[in-house]
């Protein structure tokens, strides 16, 4: 059985429906790699008409908490990403991940170690100290069984290890192909602890098997987890699920991605102004591509096109400015009525928003949106840079003021085009434009003279969408007023000195 028989349902062997589990722990929020981990299972689960089971795995309960659990909740409902059953919380099923240890125990595939942690740390100390690996020595694998029931019957503290048989553990990994470990490698590692809590490795394999998961597509980072839990599967006399394991997200410097990199929780993005089709696309893309490398793909799109044989395993970069300008593709196919809750949310959460813009100035701010929306690759800078547009409180950018404002004479010409189009009747791009190039003329100097101010005067930026739209949105008074707020600005500055 090759790698891409078992992924892309030509295995015989496997007749059963397609299910797979997304299974968060909820000690964080929905972390990029997370949502990631959920994306590829859902588009495997719907590319496959199968099942995606939402496991959450709270059974470190120090650390879990309900708001976590809520958060993730909204991150992958946020996203898109529906799930088929769950939540199913995995700290219910102690009682069963419990009892599978037990017989493993019994069966003696499993055996109780009563080292102490002190021992235990000793040991390990000791192994670092002439550089060898450490791993467990199985002192109490040794033990005779008088010796080890006299133990257990004198209420001697001891956690249950799984013995690792002789041999070779193997699996056809769906993104690193055929992947062989020597058992020797491995540990006799802890399954159950001393207060007879499950460990992951137990309680991951003990759901996986109860939920029927046939495939399992997670991170890297669980790679080394496979072989363990393949062991596991042959002891509780089950087949394997099929595993693939996603390459690792690296910052832009090519180490592993973290907080150091800038923000990790989904829910950033979303703070940041980012949409959840842009979002979803760009997680799609991260370690995966499309046979013919598009990069704008729809969720329809990448339900007909994902295929495991399109991840790769080397780590995928996550480019927060490939992030963005993908926001800004899709935030320009919105018409300005879908653009407008998102931006009315902003617009809201900064005090700008009124009212009117429902009503009678509806039509103005279509207008708006519809000027801020090519420039724009976040709603949130699509704000940044309307919000002159909307309100008189903002200031000239320093980089503009440097650029264009350094020549006295400006005040005058500013106050010379003011008067001009204080007597426009039509104040409209087409006039406005006519007068602006007029007055140049007859002042003497080259529009662009006219034109840089006039839109510092108006946005306070050096840049944005055409002057005259952008004097024809601000309107006559308001472009009259702050022609001659510029010019004042400019007379007040203490003279550069020579
Ligand atoms: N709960 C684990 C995690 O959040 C996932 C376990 C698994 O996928 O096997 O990393």
């Amino acid at each position: 059985m090759n790698r891409s028989s078992i992924w892309d349902g030509g295995d015989q062997g496997r007749a059963e429906p397609v299910r797979v589990r997304f299974a968060p722990s909820p000690t964080g929020f929905l972390h990029v790699g997370g949502a990631r981990t959920a994306l590829f299972n859902w588009l495997y689960a719907r590319k496959h008409g199968g099942v995606l089971v939402l496991r959450i795995e709270d059974t470190d309960r120090a650390r879990s908490s309900e708001a976590m659990v809520r958060a993730i909740l909204d991150g992958l409902t946020w996203l898109g990403l529906d799930w088929d059953e769950g939540p199913i919380f995995q700290s219910q099923s102690m009682a069963r991940h419990q009892e599978q240890g037990l017989g493993l125990l019994e069966q003696q595939k499993a055996y109780a170690c009563f080292c102490t942690p002190a021992e235990l740390d000793e040991k390990r100390r000791q192994a670092q100290k002439v550089k060898v690996a450490y791993k467990y020595d199985r002192t109490c694998l040794r033990l005779g069984d008088s010796e080890r029931a006299k133990k257990v019957a004198s209420g001697a503290e001891h956690c249950v290890r799984f013995r690792v048989p002789e041999g070779v553990t193997s699996y056809e990994d769906g993104v690193h192909g055929h992947v062989s470990v020597q058992n020797e490698q491995m540990e006799d590692f802890v399954i159950l602890r001393s207060d007879r809590t499950p460990t992951y490795q137990l309680t991951v394999v003990s759901d996986d098997i109860d939920m029927r998961i046939t495939h399992i597509i997670r991170g890297d980072d669980h790679i080394s987890n496979t072989p363990k839990q393949t062991l596991l599967y042959d002891a509780l006399g089950k087949k394997p699920p099929a595993f693939a394991h996603l390459p690792l997200l690296l910052g832009e410097d090519k180490r592993k991605l973290s907080k150091r990199h800038g923000a990790v929780a989904v829910g950033d993005y979303r703070e940041r102004g980012i949409r959840s089709e842009a979002m979803l696309n760009f997680l799609a893309l991260l370690g995966w591509s499309p046979a013919d490398g598009q990069e704008i793909l729809s969720r329809e799109d990448l339900t007909r096109l994902f295929s495991l044989k399109g991840v790769g395993n080397r780590g995928a970069v996550f480019d927060h400015k490939k992030l963005e300008w993908m926001n800004g593709q899709y935030l320009n196919r919105l018409t300005p009525d879908e653009l407008w809750p998102d931006v009315e949310r902003e617009l809201r959460q900064r005090g700008l928003w009124r009212e009117e813009f429902t009503g009678k100035e509806r039509q103005w701010f279509m207008r708006w949106l519809d000027l801020m929306k090519p420039r724009a690759r976040t709603v949130v800078s699509l704000v940044d840079a309307g919000t002159s547009y909307l309100t008189d409180e903002f200031q000239y950018s320093e980089r503009a003021e440097g650029k264009h404002l350094k020549d006295p004479e400006v005040a005058s010409r500013m106050r010379s085009l003011a008067s001009a189009l204080g007597r426009l009747e039509a104040y409209d791009e087409e006039h406005i434009e006519k007068v602006l190039r007029a007055e140049a003329e007859k002042l003497g100097v080259s529009a662009s003279r006219l034109i840089h101010p006039a839109r510092i005067a108006v946005t306070g930026q050096e840049v944005g969408p055409g002057v005259f739209e952008v004097l024809a949105l601000v309107g006559k008074e308001r472009t009259l007023q702050r022609l001659e707020r510029l010019a004042a600005h400019i007379e007040r500055r203490p003279p550069a000195s020579a």
